[in-house]
């Protein structure tokens, strides 16, 4: 195949590495790295050939086009041999219209892309099949790796661990101790990572695995390192997809480390340069006002940045001050017209909640972005007619203590309006008929 990419400077410097290479970022100017494609070898397929090819393979069994993720092999990582690909089967998440959420938000056209239904329960799959690929054609080819290692709230060290166990690669993951829910680290427990519990907060545990990854045997797998994005911004060629190639108006995120939105606007910019699409969505981040150093920056116009010390928030997983694709966002969101909001507790535990009582089951980080959502209807930001696309990042079943205290009305600094606590009764059918009279 006559497709190339390579990792260049996000700031524009000149040097280039292979993707093969263990290098994280530029050693003229120490700026990230991003993996570019030779986009005009790319343009020997029409607009109208890549969306059939596309479409040709969603969903077939024919190894590993199936997946979501290399379904785009030729747009993600062509240089990577079939039988060195790592996957899941991750991708091709539910994009649903949430007609009844909608109605009560105000916007008829709201579509909520579930990427949390997905092998690990979070959409960090798409990223971590790409990577661990990469590293074990890495292996195949020579190079000593005794592991890949991850900083995480949670869920990159789910998927790390998962991804690393299927290819037999060590995994090697840094959490921030009592800060993950419990499903979250008893997945790489199971999945036999060697599981780091350590006494500080996210911001700690990434100085540390960047600290470690420069003995080049351990490979980073943190959304620092390009390849992450490759995976990742597949959501947006698969929402544009399910849309039968239509661009939505606005894409609402939860974002913290800034990896996701980065990759997402990514995979737009690519379609619009390719010609499947004409135009670009608006994109809106939401962060959780107790981590919130997008917001502050964006307040600023961008012109300034300062890390934040995260306080604890119960969207643990973007509970994070020093995002890492600061950079890579604000340029993002510059191309996207992009704008930043913020959810406090008790906006966030409630937007879930409320979405819960239509038949999601919403994850404290999706239930930001819904909260966002709504201040952006309020304040005229977001129309009623546009086409709205919520990115939901995670699997709810990850969060039951989030839930359970929601509806027990145990959680600090919120007032829990949609509490639904079990009604206790003696099995007695007088009692039971009159507690069914009194509820409906
Ligand atoms: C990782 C993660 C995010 C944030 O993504 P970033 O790339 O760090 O901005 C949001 N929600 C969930 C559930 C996540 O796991
Ligand atoms: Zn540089």
């Amino acid at each position: 195949m006559h497709y190339r990419s390579w990792l260049e400077c996000i700031r524009g410097c000149k040097e280039h590495h292979s993707i093969f290479d263990v290098v994280y970022r530029c050693n003229t100017c120490g700026g990230l790295l991003d993996v570019q494609h030779d986009v005009e070898a790319l343009k020997d397929r029409s607009a109208a050939a890549w969306m059939q090819l596309f479409d040709g393979r969603t969903r077939t069994t024919a190894w590993p086009y199936g997946s979501g993720v290399w379904g785009k092999k030729e747009w993600v990582c062509p240089e990577l041999c079939n039988e060195n690909v790592v996957s899941m089967y991750e991708g091709h998440t539910n994009c649903f219209w949430a007609e009844r959420l909608g109605g009560e938000l105000g916007v008829e056209n709201l579509w909520v892309k579930l990427c949390g239904n997905s092998h690990t329960g979070s959409f960090k799959d798409l990223g971590m099949t790409v990577l661990v690929s990469v590293v074990r054609q890495m292996i195949a080819n020579g190079r000593s790796i005794r592991a890949v290692a991850c900083a995480s709230t949670g869920d990159t060290s789910a998927a790390l661990a998962a991804y690393a166990a299927a290819a037999g690669i060590p995994a090697v993951v840094l959490l921030p101790k009592g800060k993950v829910s419990t499903a979250q680290l008893i997945q790489p427990i199971a999945n036999n990572a060697l599981v780091l519990a350590l006494d500080t907060d996210f911001d700690g545990c990434m100085r540390l695995v960047q600290q470690l990854t420069e003995d080049k045997t351990i490979y980073l797998a943190n959304s620092m390192n390009a390849l992450r994005m490759e995976g990742q911004k597949t959501i947006a060629f698969e929402i544009v997809q399910q849309f039968d190639w239509e661009v939505p108006d606005w894409i609402v995120i939860p974002v913290g480390n800034l990896g996701n939105v980065s990759a997402i606007s990514k995979g737009f910019l690519m379609l619009k340069e390719l010609g499947l699409i004409q135009k670009l969505p608006r994109i809106a981040c939401a962060q959780a006002a107790r981590a919130n150093p997008l917001y502050r920056s964006y307040q600023t116009g961008f012109r300034e940045f300062r890390p934040v010390q995260a306080q604890k928030t119960l969207a643990s997983a973007i509970q994070i001050g020093n995002p890492v694709s600061y950079e890579r966002a604000v340029k993002a969101l510059s191309a996207f017209s992009g704008i930043v909001e913020q959810a406090t507790e008790d906006e966030l535990a409630n937007a879930a909640a409320l979405a819960d009582r239509t038949g999601m089951y919403t994850c404290p980080h999706t239930g930001v972005a819904l909260a966002v959502l709504s201040k952006l209807i309020a304040s005229g930001e977001v129309n009623s007619s546009d086409r709205v696309v919520v990115i939901s990042t995670a699997h709810g079943l990850k969060f039951t203590d989030f839930k359970v205290g929601y509806h027990e009305g145990t959680l600090e600094d919120v007032v829990a309006r949609h509490r639904n606590p079990p009604v206790n009764l003696p099995a007695d059918y007088e009692a039971v008929q009159r507690a069914i009279d009194e509820a409906i």
